[in-house]
């Protein structure tokens, strides 16, 4: 469980990344605030492209930037959009690759928490790594 000092740090991390977001053509800037066991934090924001399929999502962003230096296990990943809105298929499968425990807090722009859940809450059956262990 997360203290309350952690989740803002995250929801807080998440809105100051947010303004680097390169969302042109959406308009709909996000930001995430990946925490790893290790402790370190990795912030990501949406990167959107005028070939719109090669952009990417803010927390793939963050999940890359900690996967390429290293880490591989993570804690919580704070996501927060002018709405509160939740993240994509792709995302949540990105997460369930490296773990159905992670927290996962969305929160609006004024930081209101609107939804609180786990990997395993976003993405119920998700494919995992053992699944290709046949
Ligand atoms: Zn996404």
């Amino acid at each position: 469980m997360l203290s309350d000092e952690v989740r803002q740090m995250l929801i807080q991390t998440a809105q100051a990344a947010r303004k680097w977001a390169y969302a042109p053509y959406s308009g709909y800037a996000v930001g995430a605030a990946l925490l790893t066991t290790s402790g370190r934090v990795y912030d990501g924001v949406n990167v959107e492209n005028a070939a719109y399929p090669t952009g990417t999502c803010a927390e793939r962003v963050a999940v890359f930037k900690a996967i390429s230096e290293g880490e591989r296990e993570f804690e919580a990943i704070a996501v927060v959009t002018v709405n509160g809105g939740s993240p994509c298929g792709s995302c949540r499968q990105v997460l369930a690759e490296f773990g159905l425990e992670t927290s996962v807090i969305v929160a609006d722009e004024e930081g209101r928490i609107v939804l609180e859940t786990d990997v395993a809450g976003l993405l119920p059956g998700a494919f995992r790594p053992t699944d290709l262990k046949v």
